[in-house]
């Protein structure tokens, strides 16, 4: 999609620090990290959000949960762990409308998320 954010990273069109890529699944730094560890995973797929998911669009999103612990697990996190969420529109604060999840580790984590 033309003037989205993500979609241009995918394209390489600007630059982000990308730590995992394979055909489906894209993983790079959040430019305004939350904890030690934010990344970003998105499918490279445009998707604005888990409304407009397609019925063939469940592998794509499985694989971008199988990013998460293969990355996850490159970073020696197997045993503190991180947390993976996403947030779909205007209350849960989604910004980009291309599906994406951060990944939060490196600190303990409070719960409930504000
Ligand atoms: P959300 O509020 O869930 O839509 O999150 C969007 C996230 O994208 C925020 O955490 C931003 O810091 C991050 N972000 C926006 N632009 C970029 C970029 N060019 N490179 C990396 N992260 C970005
Ligand atoms: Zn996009």
């Amino acid at each position: 999609m033309q003037d989205c954010i993500f979609c241009k990273i995918v394209k390489k069109e600007i630059p982000a620090e990308i730590v995992y890529e394979n055909d489906d699944v894209l993983v790079f730094k959040d430019i305004k990290p939350a904890s030690p560890i934010h990344l970003l995973l998105i499918p490279k797929k445009h998707i604005p959000t888990f409304f407009d998911l397609q019925p063939e669009d469940s592998k794509i999103i499985g694989e971008v949960q199988r990013a998460a612990a293969t990355v996850a697990r490159d970073m020696g996190l197997t045993k503190q762990g991180f947390r993976l969420v996403s947030n779909c529109m205007e209350d849960a604060g989604q910004l980009v409308f291309h599906i994406h999840y951060h990944m939060l580790a490196g600190r303990p984590l409070q719960w409930p998320p504000g």
